[in-house]
């Protein structure tokens, strides 16, 4: 797996009047695990969409393993995106929804079986294969959205909120899952989170936002001790 950076650099994005994003600027390391922290309506899920593809910028540069990606399509990226919602086909099976990306693509089918084959291996699901994903637990249902994200073999993976849904217990449980497999991949991962806690406990580094803008970049503790401004200060400083 090739470790990638993911670089921001002056981007701003408007809605009409309204400026969601204001000057991002932001150095993603290759391999790290990145988290996004803001209150709701700070701009994390648009700067995330932004760097799938999903949003334009009307300024500044997306660069993606040094290349400004800006006019890209999402497909042409080589992001990976797992959303708040999960998003997956209940018609389908699991295999079925893990494989979606590769039918897609006009995989062969003996690579389709190898690669939903070992999706499902890594998220501990081979023998869930079968289900439908209205009779799978939360937690299962979020392991199918991951593993059909890194079957099409993403360089920066991207996760919008992926715990939110699960209750207290489980998110806990399921924050240790998602880092341990980020370490083993070793695949640049930005984690977009409410919680304070959450991106504490996991990120090697993270982004404070508030209305559109960085307030500040570090490893957890450095923000944790060293607030730049009140806003970092009570936000950081307050575990839910
Ligand atoms: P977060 O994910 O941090 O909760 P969002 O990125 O979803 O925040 O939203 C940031 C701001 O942008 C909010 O004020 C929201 O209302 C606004 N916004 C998001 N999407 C759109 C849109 N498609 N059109 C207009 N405003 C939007
Ligand atoms: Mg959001």
């Amino acid at each position: 797996m090739k470790k990638v950076p993911v670089q921001c650099r002056n981007i701003r994005l408007s809605y009409g009047e309204t400026e969601v994003l204001k000057d991002v600027n932001l150095d993603i390391e290759p391999g790290e695990f990145f988290a996004l922290l803001g209150p709701s309506g700070s701009g994390k899920s648009t700067l995330l969409r932004l760097i799938a593809g999903f949003n334009r910028h009307q300024q500044g540069q997306l660069l993606i393993d040094g290349q400004d990606v800006s006019a890209k399509a999402p497909w042409e990226r080589n992001v990976g995106m797992v959303f708040q919602s999960y998003a997956l086909w209940p018609h389908l099976s699991v295999w079925d929804n893990v494989a979606f990306g590769l039918v897609e693509r006009k995989a062969p089918k003996q690579v389709i079986k190898e690669k939903v084959g070992a999706a499902l291996e890594l998220v501990s699901l081979s023998q869930y294969a079968e289900r439908r994903p209205s009779q799978l637990s939360g937690g299962q249902q979020q392991r199918v959205a991951l593993a059909r994200t890194l079957v099409i073999e993403p360089q920066v993976l991207l996760l919008d909120e992926p715990l939110s849904n699960l209750d207290k217990t489980l998110r806990v449980q399921m924050r240790q899952e998602l880092l341990a497999m980020q370490r083993r991949l070793g695949l640049t991962t930005i984690f977009v989170t409410h919680d304070q806690e959450e991106a504490m406990t996991t990120a090697d580094r993270m982004a404070v936002l508030d209305k559109g803008g960085v307030q500040q970049v570090g490893a957890p503790a450095t923000l944790y001790d060293y607030p730049v401004n009140p806003f970092v200060a009570n936000f950081v400083g307050t575990m839910n």
